[in-house]
């Protein structure tokens, strides 16, 4: 049971020879965490793209392999951070979000740094925070179907600008999780940018296009706001730990609760009042929560039981939503907002 490294390794300015020829190569080659640095045309700016903060996510890895093979000159010097290598590598490749043993990495960058994950967590950090990029961006796929969305901690005039870059949808969370973006916030503008699902060819794409322009863009502050769908403040859906969770199309007998295997299809579409998410087991509604910043429970205000189904008890935009149990359990079902898009 290796632990992720606690030390970043540095690779200055990468031959396209060294880059094997797809991510998967790539990733072989990198063998752990590691900090890319490429010199721009503007070499007074800098950008930064952070990919992999999850082992099994791979649209912004795949993105940023073709822009380094195909020696893209960046409009400004580029960090790329290449986070989960390891988790990533545990066999079967790109199947763990992180490792089994371990926290997820995006949980990690709060205090304190007193594991090999939240110390390499904590040089990513100090590097970032050294470097001063004038943005930075972090690359994620959801784990059910979805559209892109970007999330933030504000949706101030820069986070905007960022965000349209790549998706017409901002999601403004307020939880303190550990995340990433809640701790670069304080160093440059941070946008996460959820390409869509995992493996899904249309997240790819729109990872690989947006990417390349966001590195070869002069100026990104200069456009006038387009208007974004904003949501601010979901909340998560959440389920003791402890719980038995199924995805299915029929009730599963011995299950806590049964969610409907088609959850994720719910993702940014309107949830009418009375929309039925799945079957309430032997412990009913118990260790179903949605808890706020302020640490209050208001599961209640939005969900509850009829005849036997966790049902939605106004109208809802939900998004997020998983179809793996694990996620479920360790993570949250969903986020939702009373928010209409
Ligand atoms: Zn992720």
């Amino acid at each position: 049971m290796q632990p992720t490294p606690n030390r970043l390794n540095v690779w200055h300015s990468p031959s396209p020879d060294d880059l094997g020829d797809d991510h998967i190569e790539f990733l072989h080659r990198l063998q752990a965490p590691t900090w890319i640095t490429v010199t721009g045309k503007d070499n007074s700016r800098t950008r930064a793209i952070v990919t992999l903060l999850h082992g099994n996510e791979p649209s912004g890895l795949s993105a940023v392999h073709s822009i380094l093979k195909q020696q893209i000159v960046p409009a400004t010097n580029l960090i790329i951070v290449v986070a989960s290598v390891n988790t990533a590598l545990y066999p079967p490749i790109l199947s763990h979000r992180f490792l089994p043993w371990e926290e997820d990495f995006n949980r990690c960058f709060n205090a304190p740094a007193d594991t090999s994950q939240r110390q390499l967590a904590a040089e990513i950090f100090s590097r970032l925070h050294e470097a001063a990029p004038e943005v930075i961006v972090d690359t994620h796929n959801t784990s059910g179907h979805s559209e892109p969305f970007a999330v933030a901690v504000n949706d101030s005039i820069p986070t905007q600008q960022i965000s349209q870059l790549f998706t017409n949808r901002l999601v403004v969370i307020d939880q303190h999780l550990g995340a990433l973006i809640e701790k670069a916030d304080n160093v440059s503008p941070v946008v996460t940018i959820e390409f869509g699902g995992l493996m899904d060819p249309r997240a790819d794409r729109l990872a690989h296009e947006s990417l390349m322009s966001f590195v070869t863009r002069n100026h990104l502050f200069s456009t006038e706001p387009e208007p974004l769908h904003i949501i601010k403040h979901p909340l998560r859906l959440e389920i003791e730990e402890s719980s038995e969770i199924h995805y299915s199309s029929s009730v599963q007998d011995d299950a806590d609760l049964t969610l409907l295997n088609t959850i994720d299809q719910l993702n940014f579409q309107p949830a009418y009042a009375g929309t039925k998410i799945g079957w309430l087991g032997r412990s009913g509604l118990q260790g179903l929560r949605a808890i706020n910043a302020k640490g209050d429970n208001l599961f209640h205000s939005f969900f509850h039981e009829v005849s036997g189904f966790l049902t939605t008890k106004q109208q809802l935009t939900i998004f997020m939503a998983t179809t793996d149990p694990y996620i479920a359990r360790k993570d949250c079902l969903l986020y939702f907002t009373p928010t209409i898009l």
